[in-house]
């Protein structure tokens, strides 16, 4: 079966439905949001929706970057600032998936970045990048976050809190959170199987990341 298509809502929806599924969140742990082509506005979760019951009905269309809403919901979820702000800094992004996976949010609480093992993880992910905590709903967290992937970094750790992975379509944003976790995953089986303060976990050689960059590589 391929990935929906058509209404970004019902993309969403779906986004949200599988991260449910797929373990990489529980209940309503993140919000996410797809920018309507054209438009200087985005959908994003309202204010206490559960990723796993989302239906078209469970968005507000916000303005680029100030958050008036357009259309839907009258409350969008208080993690509002953190899409809209990254939207005006990444003119390439369309979709934002801000989950709170627990592996990735352990590993940068401890002190490990997330290791980029397998040709999956490089591909899809690039590099990660984190940053502390910042209160969650805070203006101060959405600038910090949107000034952390202003370079193009796609896939960003939020100290304690979760993650914020972006793309240009919501199918490559869910297969980056997917691959995010699963990265994490992988590396803290790695450390406790190398027992050692992550320098001898085995990353996907070089020579790969480099052809990513120059598009000659797949996953
Ligand atoms: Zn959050």
């Amino acid at each position: 079966m391929s990935y929906p298509g058509g209404d970004l809502r019902d993309q969403l929806a779906h986004v949200g439905a599988e991260a449910v599924r797929t373990g990489l969140v529980i209940g309503s742990g993140g919000n996410l949001s797809a920018r309507e082509p054209g438009q200087d506005a985005c959908w994003v979760t309202s204010s206490g929706s559960w990723l796993d019951r989302l239906d078209r009905g469970e968005f507000s269309l916000l303005a680029i970057p100030g958050g008036e809403v357009r259309d839907g919901r009258p409350t969008p979820s208080s993690e509002w600032r953190l899409h809209t702000e990254t939207y005006a800094r990444r003119p390439d992004v369309n979709a934002v998936i801000h989950l709170h996976p627990q592996t990735s949010v352990l590993l940068s609480a401890l002190g490990h970045d997330v290791a980029l093992l397998t040709t999956d993880h490089a591909y899809y992910l690039r590099e990660v990048a984190t940053v502390g905590f910042d209160q969650p709903g805070t203006a101060d967290l959405a600038v910090t976050a949107a000034e952390a992937v202003a370079g193009g970094v796609n896939a960003l750790v939020l100290g304690h809190h979760g993650c914020s992975v972006l793309a240009d379509t919501v199918e490559l944003a869910h297969k980056r959170a997917f691959n995010l976790e699963e990265a994490a995953r992988a590396t803290y089986s790695a450390l406790l199987l190398t027992g050692d303060d992550g320098s001898r976990i085995p990353r996907v050689p070089q020579r790969f990341l480099d052809a990513v960059r120059t598009g000659e590589a797949s996953a």
